[in-house]
């Protein structure tokens, strides 16, 4: 009787792939440098357009205003 023994499996981001919870995955959650590549890519991507196009009116609040207000 083993307990412990199945690692825990994750799925990559990017590709849906199940990935290993091991020290062997060295990419995890990623299953590989590629995956985590393109999915950091695309992340910098978004906040690239989302920085350039300005005016969407689509604006969090910022929590210092939560804060002045006492
Ligand atoms: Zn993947």
């Amino acid at each position: 009787m083993r307990l412990g023994t199945i690692p825990k499996t994750v799925v990559c981001p990017n590709c849906g792939k199940p990935v290993p919870w091991v020290p062997e995955s060295e990419w995890r959650p990623f299953c590989s440098e590629r995956c985590r590549l393109i999915d950091l890519g695309e992340w910098f991507n978004e906040g690239h357009r989302l920085s350039e196009s300005t005016g969407d009116g689509h604006v969090p609040p910022t929590p210092e205003e939560k804060d002045g207000r006492h």
